[in-house]
This record gives C-alpha cells, structure tokens and sequence, in this order.
C-alpha cells in the first residue's frame, strides 16, 4: 500500500533506512493511525553498538579538537537543513507516531531551534582563572567534552527529544550514539541523513535502531568508553539505567515521567484556564510527560471550569494526523491504549464520573475518547498514575495550602501549572511547588531557551538553555606552579 506521504518524505525516509544499515534482523514499524506497516529498520545487535561505540570514541579526537566555531557552522547548516526539510520530516514523524500534521510540524521546527541554539551556545563554553591563592602558582579551570556520549530516547516526541540532545552535545565536542524509540526510528534516521548532509563527519553522531532494547541499551550502559547518558522515558526504565550506569560511574541526564497538577484557583481568568488546559492534557494526545495529569479546580470555579472545558473538549476533532482538522491523532500502540483504558476503567468502578468519553473511542484501533473524569479520588489509581493520554480527571479543592500539599504528595517533580491573578499567590505558590518547572497562567514551558527537566523521581539535569551544555562538560582544574618573580 502506498505510504500517505509526499515524494520528499519517502526518499528521506529510504535514506535513513540504508543509513541505519543493513542488519540481518529487522523490525516492522506501523502507523499507529491505521496498523499499516510502514518500513522494516535494522534490528541492531549488541554487537552493532558496540561497534557504534568503538566508532564513536575513535572520531572523538577529531572532533572535540575542532573550534567551537566549526563545530557550530556545522550545527547551523544542520538547522538550515532540518527547516528545509520541516515538511517532509513532519509527515514521517505523523506516519509513525500519529500526532496531527501540523503538530509534527511545530515538533520539528521545535526541534531544530535546539540546534540552533546549541550552535550558538559552542563559543560561549568559558573556563575560569581563579584568583591564585599564591603569587608563584595559577589556577585554571577548563571545560572539556566528557567524550562519548550515549542517547536513549521515547516515541512521543521522535525527532525533539533527539535534538535536544544530540546538538549540545556535540556543540561541548562530544560524539554521540543514538538508540532511538523502537516504535519511531524513522525520525531518529532522517534526522541522521540531514546532519550528514550538513557535513557532520562520519562517526560523531550515530543511530543505532534496536528492537531489544534492553539488550542493546546494556552495552551502552556498561560500556567504560561511554562517559555519559543521556535518556528521556519512563521513570521505571530511568532507575535501571541509573542502577546500571553505577559500575562505570557514568554521567547522567534523565528527563523521567510526570505526574503534573494543574491547579484553578478562583481567581483564575477561567476562559484563559480552559485554553490552558486543553493544551497542556490533549497536545499529542496527552502523550507528553509534562502533560496535566491531575487537575484541581476551587470548589468556588468547579461547575463553570468544569462546563466550558467540556464544551471544549467535546469540540475536539479525533482522526488519522493526515487528515485536515484532526486535534487529537490514535494513541502510539494498542498497548498504550489499554493502560489508559485500565486506569478510567479503574477510576469508574471506584466511583468517577466520565462526563465526557470513558471509553475507547469509535474510530477503533488505537483512538481513544477525549475523556474527562469527576470524582476522583486518592484511592483510584488515576490519582497517582502517569495517564499518558486524553483523559482529565477533575479534583475540587477549598483551600491554597491544602492544594499545595496534594499537588506536591507525588514522587514525581517535573512540571506544574496553576491559574491566579493574585500577585502574592503567584509567588507564593511558585515557591511552594517542588516541581523543576512551573507555568504561572502559562502551559507551554518548553522552549531552547528554558532550562527543562525534573526534581524527586522525575530526573537529573536540564536540556535547553545555557544550563543544558553543562550536561555534556568535564571541568577540569588546572594548577599551575612556579611562576617565579622576574629576575
Ligand atoms: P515509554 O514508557 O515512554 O515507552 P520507556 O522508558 O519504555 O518509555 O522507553 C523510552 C526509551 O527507553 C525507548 O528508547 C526504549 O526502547 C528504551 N527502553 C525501554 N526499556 C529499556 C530497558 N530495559 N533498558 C534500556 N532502554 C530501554
């Protein structure tokens, strides 16, 4: 069956495969839309990553000794070619993830202001000199790559979570190896070809697509030529790497699940709150791990939030990501599904309302109904559960203290939203949240500029901004003696 996408798309999408090489094993990748399957991509071996490493530290050298200028020349003209391409790219991201186009698109084009960034980010990497604590001697701190670098990373966003990455890494002078999300290689490949286009020399950045992941990820982990991971997933699969970076006493980045309170106080401009919400619990079919995953409404406002944001999601257009109009694409697998089904299922026989959806929706496969939640209480494992879909489950509250709490009685710390116009709350609940982001009357956090990441069990490090090169840099402090005094 021909492949929905334009003549652009499937040549980028033929190049990536023979750039992914050609393994005696492959796996099937599908539209999660329809199940058609879409490419068969190398099934990589533990040996393949061990030879993507072995490569990876051998163009080390080379590369971390080039000047930031170059290595950032090559990273612009890396952007230039993701922008060019951001069509093409958007379609293979929507046939293998299924979000709408036109959010593919701003994925992409999210993406490449990383690279952007990073670019320029590659001059600005200053050491110190530190005032001597002797008139004879110096002290000189330096900032180095950490070398090669590992990259693990999620389907839900197939081609950002790479360049958030793959760009500050190799704008310190790292080279990386990329072990992109079983369910959406294609992304990761294509973007492989164009920083290859770009003139990204051979080795530096790698993709290795496996379909055993823990299998080839066990390389990477115990690998002592490894300096450092990088990985965005579950919090579940966080710990094992944790746990498995410990002999070699890796470096570590973990961008880890969510579980984000969205909080409506009454003072809230509620119409602003509903738009809030929308966005932030059904962008990407609430597949997002800063999605609002528990939303807490002011006894006072819950009848008129809870009337407009229904009216609102009642709105919201399910379907295929290719067709025009579509809001809300299928879920990834029909595993995902089924997790999600669990929960309001859970949540309905313990007591919760489905005002809206609570159930698969009528499109079949792997679509599922815009669903919003009452009643939902502490004993439901909604109420702690990461959803991972489109599903709202609405809360009441009474007091800011008491909000505060139940906002912050999770193990997770990634982001938080809440809604007021009352400056002193605002700072005061800001404060409070024990999350690593929060959005004040604001949904879309994320940006090259911002630092992003978690606090608790939602993570180590941040990704994007000045902050998100430290990732990816050794200091390295240098002493220095017998400066005697002039003869
Ligand atoms: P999600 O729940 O979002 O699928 P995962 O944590 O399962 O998140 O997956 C994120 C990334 O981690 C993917 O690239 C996946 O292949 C990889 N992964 C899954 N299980 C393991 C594992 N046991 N060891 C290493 N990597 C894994």
């Amino acid at each position: 069956m021909a492949l929905p996408v334009s003549a652009a798309a499937s040549a980028l999408i033929a190049r990536g495969l023979a750039l992914g090489g050609s393994a005696s094993r492959t796996f099937p990748v599908f539209n999660p839309a329809n199940g058609v399957h879409v490419a068969d991509v190398a099934d990589g071996t533990a040996d393949d990553m061990r030879a993507a490493i072995a490569k990876a530290k051998s163009a080390f050298p080379a590369w971390s000794t080039r000047t930031a200028k170059e290595r950032g020349a090559i990273l612009r003209r890396w952007h230039g070619l993701v922008v060019e391409n951001a069509d093409a790219l958007a379609e293979i991201l929507t046939l293998e993830q299924g979000k709408p186009l036109a959010e593919a698109r701003g994925e992409i084009l999210f993406g490449a202001n990383f690279i952007e960034w990073f670019a320029e980010e590659a001059k600005r990497v200053y050491g110190d000199i530190v005032p001597a604590h002797a008139p004879d001697k110096r002290c000189l701190v330096l900032k180095q790559p950490v070398g090669v670098v590992g990259a693990i990373t999620p389907w839900n966003f197939p081609s950002g979570m790479i360049t958030r990455k793959v760009a500050p890494a190799l704008a310190a002078g790292c080279t990386i190896v990329v072990k992109p999300a079983e369910d959406t290689p294609l992304s990761a490949l294509a973007l492989a070809v164009l920083a290859a286009d770009a003139g990204l020399p051979e080795n530096v950045m790698t993709v290795v697509t496996a379909a055993r992941a823990a299998e080839v990820a066990g390389v990477l982990t115990a690998s002592p030529d490894v300096r450092k991971l990088s990985f965005t997933g579950s919090t579940r699969v966080g710990k094992l790497l944790m746990r498995a970076c410990a002999d070699t006493v890796k470096k570590l980045s973990l961008e880890l699940g969510g579980n984000a309170p969205f909080i409506v106080f009454d003072d809230a401009d509620l119409d602003a709150a509903v738009a809030g919400a929308m966005a932030t619990k059904f962008r990407n079919a609430g597949q997002t791990c800063v999605s609002a995953n528990r939303i807490y409404v002011q006894s006072g406002v819950m009848e008129a939030f809870a009337r407009k944001y229904a009216e609102a999601v009642r709105a919201l257009n399910v379907g295929d990501g290719f067709e025009t109009g579509t809001q809300i694409g299928p879920l990834i697998n029909a595993a995902a599904v089924e997790k999600v089904d669990g929960l309001v299922q859970d949540a309905i026989g313990k007591g919760a309302a489905a005002v809206l959806g609570g159930g698969r929706h009528e499109r079949g496969g792997n679509f599922y109904a815009p669903t919003i939640l009452t009643g939902v209480r502490p004993e439901m494992e909604i109420a702690h559960a990461e959803i991972f879909g489109p599903v709202a489950p609405l809360t009441p509250f009474e007091t800011e203290t008491e909000v505060v709490a139940r906002a912050n009685d999770t193990p997770y710390g990634l982001a938080a939203y809440f809604w007021s116009r009352d400056v002193g709350r605002v700072f005061r609940v800001a404060e409070a949240l024990e999350y690593g982001m929060v959005g004040a009357n604001e949904v879309l956090t994320s940006n090259e500029g911002a630092p992003f990441g978690g606090i608790k069990e939602s993570g180590i490090g941040r990704e994007g901004s000045r902050y998100g090169i430290e990732d990816f840099i050794e200091i390295k402090y240098l002493a220095l003696g017998g400066i005697a005094a002039a003869a």
